[in-house]
């Protein structure tokens, strides 16, 4: 492996070893690839064996690079270090020792709409005052207790008001519920393997043994569980690496707890700390406005970072009326960046601070025909439609899943109404059997006719499935049980509108299913189910293809990108409101803004609005965000936008009821025919071959000169008649 592009204080960090080691730097100072350096020269020099090396990352996406990068260092193809998340590497734990705390291998790992639907069977089933408290609070509250480790006994043992009593009761009685469905949550997976290790010492043993060396990426975002994980594993042996930047801790909010870091040299004695003082990856000017954004926070550690790049360009500063004009913005400045700069749409981020404000962004895009990935919003595999194949294999899977059951069990619709399933759980209890046990026999319920004879069908084909596990593979699986179940049928004779799309999303799952296979051959549907439920929304992020990323500022950490746009730059949005409370939470909304800044290399726009409605909230009328009054004024170089469109205030003083009207200033659209040639601003020339509608409704279909096909509505996607196919 070559060090020659590593400066020496990276060479040192990466050699170091016999010491627990930290690196504790600024953003683009090299930390991610001094792991991935550390990685490979632990191997190569035969230090500690591949397979006994354990990196932990924040995301599947990240891992998945690491590995790549890893790969590309060694000169010989080696075994495969252990990489992932906690969560995934969690699960891998549990899947092998869950045995040891009572469950099967074959538990299912409930997401958050799983959770609450858990919940809510437990308050119903606890004589509860209706409206007292919402599953979504309580949901909110178990996690918290779990965040920070704390038993539902404890919980119980200091409240002290009824409302206290009453979370106590609930987390209790849930954490037996999921074990009796034979799940665990996402805070399980964490927190179960530290049950085994605590109660467990000779399967703790065995884990330190086999991962001799530990590395963790963006430590400053760990919880308490994790930081015992890492405790666990490493006090002994002492072998671990961790890098990690305090003013990139952003995950507060979810319990991660930026002493962790601050406090390693303390945990980890003898600890040898490498600090990172040269930026790689963003040019001066966008450096030094961040360095001065971060230094308004009393809570971190001094740190110089040098740019290594030239002083680069001012930030743009972009003031719009609207959410609207916000997005057309963005589009504006974008089409300017690609011809005068010659970036690809992959070369933009557009990050914002929360997914709602993702909606007008992504309509400007679909209407410009720009192509773009969502990173969030919502996920594939949270559709209702991949949701219920889900619950299908998780039943067939571990058919004591009463959560998936109740999912399913009517759909797609069989008569089963919710009095009858009811009559199944009180059947159940009463039996003392598990759920789906009892819906072989609906003459024992009194339930007759047709409603028996679905219960019946359904009971056969979770049956049949799951003793067909072990014979056919997940694909087969999934083929012949869309079928079986009359799922295909259902969205393929649907006239519903949105059934179209659905039916291609289960198509889309039997690929994703067949990807598996092909990644995994040997893997069952558990493991394929569990690969499902880790996946988080960067995972769905395929850099391959040429597009703009939208996503949160949350999801943007570690990541960078040549151009980076921050919208919603306002008070109340950015920092959000709730923050304005306390110092703490105000500082961590600052460090969110540092992140964001420092993703850039080469451009930043920071773009607010005048006027922006919410759903749900009230609307806000565009303070500048405090943030941007942080940056230095000579670093920023105002722009000013115009909108083709001008959306007039229409009526009275403005409010929450107000209208807009949209009049257009441009009145003028060429009428195409098909055969005419064109110009559009980013994709070149290219030729209609299709139209439909009339005037600034007209649609046209192009082809352009690279063979990329658009539909593009003519009213916004500025085009130029040309004369020849050279324009
Ligand atoms: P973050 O805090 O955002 O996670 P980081 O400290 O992990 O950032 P990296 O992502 O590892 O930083 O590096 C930032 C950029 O700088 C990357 O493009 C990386 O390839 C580049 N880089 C790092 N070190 C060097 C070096 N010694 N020479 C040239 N480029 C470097
Ligand atoms: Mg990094």
């Amino acid at each position: 492996m070559s060090k020659r592009n590593l400066n020496h204080i990276q060479k040192a960090a990466v050699e170091s070893f016999g010491r627990p080691v930290l690196i504790f730097a600024g953003a683009g100072s090299g930390k991610t690839r001094v792991l991935t350096h550390k990685i490979a020269h632990l191997i190569e020099n035969n230090l500690v064996p591949a397979e006994h090396i354990l990196a932990v990352t924040f995301t599947n996406k990240a891992a998945q690079e690491m590995r790549e990068r890893v790969n590309g260092l060694l000169k010989e193809k080696h075994a495969q270090v252990n990489m992932g998340t906690f969560h995934s590497i969690c699960a891998r734990i549990l899947r092998k020792e869950i045995h040891h705390l009572g469950y099967t291998p074959d538990f299912s790992i409930f997401d958050v709409k799983d959770q609450i639907a858990l919940v809510k069977v437990v308050i119903e089933a606890m004589d509860i005052p209706k409206n007292y408290v919402t599953p979504q609070e309580v949901r909110h509250k178990i996690s918290y207790f779990k965040n920070k480790l704390i038993h539902p006994d404890e919980v119980k043992r200091k409240a002290h008001l009824v409302i206290e009593k009453t979370y106590a009761a609930i987390y209790k009685n849930y954490q037996k519920a999921l074990k009796e469905n034979n799940a665990v949550d996402f805070d399980d997976l964490l927190l179960l393997p530290l049950e085994i290790f605590e109660t467990h010492p000779e399967v703790l043993e065995k884990y330190r043994q086999f991962w001799g060396y530990i590395l963790v990426d963006e430590y400053q975002d760990t919880n308490k569980p994790q930081f015992m994980l890492v405790k666990y594993l490493a006090q002994e042996h002492q072998q671990i690496c961790v890098v990690g930047d305090d003013d990139q801790s952003i995950y507060g909010w979810r319990g991660a707890d930026i002493r962790n870091i601050l406090n390693f040299e303390k945990n980890f004695g003898n600890c040898e700390v490498f600090k990172l003082e040269k930026n790689y990856r963003s040019t001066g000017h966008i450096l030094e406005a961040a360095a001065t954004v971060v230094k308004n926070n009393e809570n971190r550690a001094p740190k110089d970072l040098i740019p290594h790049n030239g002083a680069g360009e001012k930030l743009g500063l972009i003031e719009t009326n609207d959410e609207m004009e916000e997005a057309d913005a963005v589009i504006n400045a974008l089409e300017k960046e690609i011809k005068l700069q010659k970036r690809n749409f992959s070369d933009f981020a557009i990050l914002y601070r929360t997914n709602s404000q993702s909606r007008a962004l992504e309509d400007s895009f679909r209407r410009s025909g720009i192509p773009y990935n969502i990173v969030g919003g919502v996920r594939f595999y949270e559709r209702k439609e991949i949701k219920d194949l889900i619950g299908y294999l998780s039943l067939i899977v571990n058919p004591k899943d009463t959560i998936s059951l109740r999912r399913v069990i009517n759909f797609p619709p069989r008569g089963i109404g919710i009095k009858t399933v009811d009559k199944c759980v009180i059947q159940a209890e009463a039996d003392k059997k598990e759920m789906i046990d009892v819906l072989n026999a609906p003459e024992s319920m009194g339930i007759r006719g047709k409603q028996a004879d679905s219960l019946t069908a359904f009971y056969n084909i979770i049956k049949k499935y799951n003793e067909l596990l072990p014979k056919l593979n997940a694909g087969e699986l999934v083929r012949t049980l869309i079928e079986e179940t009359g799922i295909k049928k259902f969205y393929k004779e649907s006239s519903g509108p949105e059934d179209a799309e659905r039916f291609d999303n289960v198509m889309e799952f039997l690929k994703s299913v067949d990807d598996f296979m092909v990644r995994e051959p040997e893997g069952g549907l558990s493991q394929f189910l569990e690969e499902v439920s880790l996946l988080t929304d960067l995972d769905q992020w395929n850099d391959e293809t040429n597009r703009v990323t939208l996503m949160t500022l949350h999801a943007a950490k570690g990541l960078e990108f040549p151009v980076v746009f921050i919208t919603g730059l306002e008070d109340g949005l950015f920092p959000m409101y709730s923050a304005l409370e306390t110092k703490d939470k105000l500082e961590e909304e600052r460090r969110l803004f540092y992140v964001g800044l420092t993703r850039a290399m080469h451009k930043v726009y920071l773009m607010y609005a005048n006027h922006r409605r919410r759903i749900g909230s009230d609307d806000l009328y565009g303070m500048v965000s405090r943030f941007v009054h942080e940056v230095p004024e000579e670093k920023l170089e105002k722009i000013s936008f115009t909108s083709a469109l001008t959306r007039k205030v229409v009526g009275g003083k403005p409010g929450r009821h107000t209208k807009t009207a949209v009049s257009r200033t441009v009145v003028a659209f060429d009428d195409f025919q098909v055969g005419d040639f064109v110009e559009h601003a980013i994709f070149g020339i290219g030729k209609v071959m299709a139209l439909s509608g009339q005037g600034e409704n007209q649609r046209v279909g192009i082809v352009f000169k690279d063979g990329l096909k658009k539909k593009l509505v003519v009213k916004f996607a500025n085009l130029k008649k040309v004369d020849t196919p050279e324009g």
